[in-house]
């Protein structure tokens, strides 16, 4: 990367916008967007929700939130100081250590100064005749920009669900995401949660060991493995930082820059014997290995996904006594693998403890909430504390809680209603100069590991545009539709997108979210990238710069 030079940068700021840049949110991709930008001598401001930084890793401090990802796998690359002095803890970080992580290169990097902290956008909207963007804050401030960069997240607009009587509860009760600093103490409490996702999961396991009695408010159960995490001892940690070289090379190898990658064979070719033990192994595997580095065809062909699923539910059956809670537990909507599989600690052994009631609301649906508790249709169950682990608005409902408008007052909320359209899940094409960092249809997948990447080309972008002294930058309709298309054929015969989940943009809590939907790219991150490089190498053609 050249860094345009103080004098060079200075002289092609534009004196007539508050900003070149303005990007939305400082978590782990705004955070790296700052610094890139910032190195390209251009003056930067991000605008941050939250009281401090760190995004997911900042919000999420619900009891037992940590990665799913390696720790090791998951931290920046952009500076080998950086991998040189950071020693991670845990095979999967938990999230304060994370959230220290964060902070800790947001110091070495002195990114703090152009991060506005308590300052939700509320809108962003184009002005033709300036070419620049008026970002307005909740506070009624607005500041403008020739750039916008998103880094809004993909699962940070939490959802409560629409149940009735929620405002009547006297008990504490309260999301996942908006878990306070201060904690909750359910101590010896009588608690109540709703959702079995992966957020449910962490949550249920590590609270159970601690409330007096724990009901779990079941509608769909999901297909949950062993984390098999283990604390890093120093001379480990010596040994991972002399590794990672080799080990961010293998993340660039696999689809989804995890160090697990799918082994050629397929469940359908090989004995049934082999199956088992490389099962087996799977299952003792730390982290995402049965979903990520499964037979080939576990998440493409139905029989192989039916004996996929079959060896899930017999785990499911070994560990937990009561049979009939152990079938409820077992997922009979969705095959293995076609939502993202919750990684757990000890999670199916919670339903053999005697003070933990599971309640399956197909059969028994929640009416409302009341002043004490819940109430199903068959009895109200008293609580001290409700706990709301009901997921997210994903991959757009954080662009859709900001009024963006393009030219012509265009509302992007709109222009996405029958599902988003970009080219490379970095633009919007009637959006100019606004960029998507982690935008849907792009590269996501292991987090850090792809926004490196989007962050990179989105600087190189802006970079190219500022050298040239280009003030417009927008994808054509024709670049836009050529990838949506592209992206909706490469989604076509995975199971995965035949399955309401966040994976497919759904939320029954969300009107008009209700039907699975193509929302990522799933051509693999390698192929992603080669796609994007392409672009790049060309000039970037497919983008009308002016
Ligand atoms: P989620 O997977 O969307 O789960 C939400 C849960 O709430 C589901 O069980 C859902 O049931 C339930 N629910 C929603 N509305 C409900 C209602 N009205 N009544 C009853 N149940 C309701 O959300 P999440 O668990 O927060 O996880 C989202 C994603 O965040 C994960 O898949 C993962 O990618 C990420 N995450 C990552 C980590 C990590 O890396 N360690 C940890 C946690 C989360 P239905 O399934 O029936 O809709």
């Amino acid at each position: 990367m050249v860094t345009l030079h103080a004098d060079e940068a200075a002289a092609r700021s534009d004196a007539n916008v508050d900003f070149d840049a303005i990007i939305i949110g400082a978590g782990v991709a705004g955070l790296y967007q700052l610094y890139r930008l910032r190195e390209l001598g251009l003056r930067v401001q991000v605008f941050e929700t939250g009281s401090s930084l760190g995004g997911t890793w900042y919000w999420n401090r619900y009891p037992g939130a940590r990665f799913d990802s390696e720790s090791w796998t998951y931290g920046y690359s952009f500076s080998k100081e950086l991998l040189e002095e950071w020693n991670w803890d845990e095979h999967f970080s938990a999230q304060p250590h994370t959230e220290q992580y964060l902070n800790y290169v947001a110091d070495k990097f002195d990114l703090r100064r152009n991060i506005q902290f308590n300052s939700r956008v509320i809108s962003a909207h184009w002005h033709e005749a300036e070419r620049h963007w008026d970002v307005e804050l909740e506070s009624g401030e607005h500041h403008t920009a020739r750039f916008l960069v998103t880094a809004v997240g993909v699962l940070s607009a939490a959802v409560m669900p629409n149940i009735p009587g929620m405002e009547s509860f006297t008990g504490i009760s309260c999301h996942t995401h908006r878990w306070p600093k201060e904690d909750i103490n359910v101590v010896g409490k009588r608690v109540g949660i709703i959702g079995t996702g992966a957020t449910a999961v962490q949550t249920i396991q590590t609270i159970a060991k601690s409330v007096g009695h724990l009901t779990i408010f079941q509608r769909t159960p999901n297909w949950c493995f062993p984390l098999n995490n283990s604390k890093i001892s120093s001379e480990e940690m010596a040994d991972i930082k002399a590794r990672y070289p080799e080990i961010l090379a293998r993340c660039l190898e696999t689809p989804s820059c995890y160090v697990h990658g799918p082994d050629p064979r397929k469940a359908v070719e090989v004995t049934a014997d082999e199956r088992e033990a490389f099962w087996e192994k799977l299952y003792r595997t730390p982290g995402f290995g049965q979903w990520q580095g499964n037979f080939s065809d576990v998440l493409i062909d139905r029989e192989a996904n039916k004996l996929a699923s079959e060896f899930a539910a017999r785990k499911i059956r070994e560990r937990v006594k009561d049979p009939a809670v152990a079938e409820k537990l077992i997922p009979k909507n969705h095959g293995f693998g076609t939502r993202r599989i919750p990684l757990e600690t000890g999670y199916y052994e919670v339903y053999n403890q005697s003070n933990v009631e599971l309640v399956d609301i197909n059969e028994t649906p929640i009416e409302r909430i009341t002043e004490k508790g819940i109430q199903t249709s068959d009895l109200e169950r008293e609580f001290d504390v409700i706990i709301y682990a009901t997921g997210f608005d994903s991959i757009t409902g954080a662009f859709e809680r900001i009024d963006i408008r393009g030219v012509n007052g265009v509302k992007l909320k709109e222009e996405w209603k029958n599902g988003p359209e970009t080219y490379l899940g970095v633009f919007a094409s009637g959006f100019p100069n606004m960029l998507m960092a982690m935008g849907p249809h792009g590269g996501l997948s292991n987090y850090t590991r792809t926004a490196e990447y989007g962050v990179e080309w989105i600087t190189d972008v802006i970079k190219f545009a500022v050298e040239r002294d280009l003030t417009r930058i927008d994808a054509t309709p024709s670049a836009v539709a050529e990838w949506t298309n592209h992206v909706d054929e490469l989604g076509q015969g995975l199971l995965m997108n035949e399955v309401g989940s966040w994976m497919t943009g759904v939320n029954r809590n969300v009107e008009g979210k209700q039907a699975p939907r193509i929302m990522r790219y799933s051509g693999g991150h390698p192929a992603y990238r080669a796609h994007c490089d392409a672009v790049a190498a060309e000039g970037y053609t497919n983008l009308a710069m002016s």
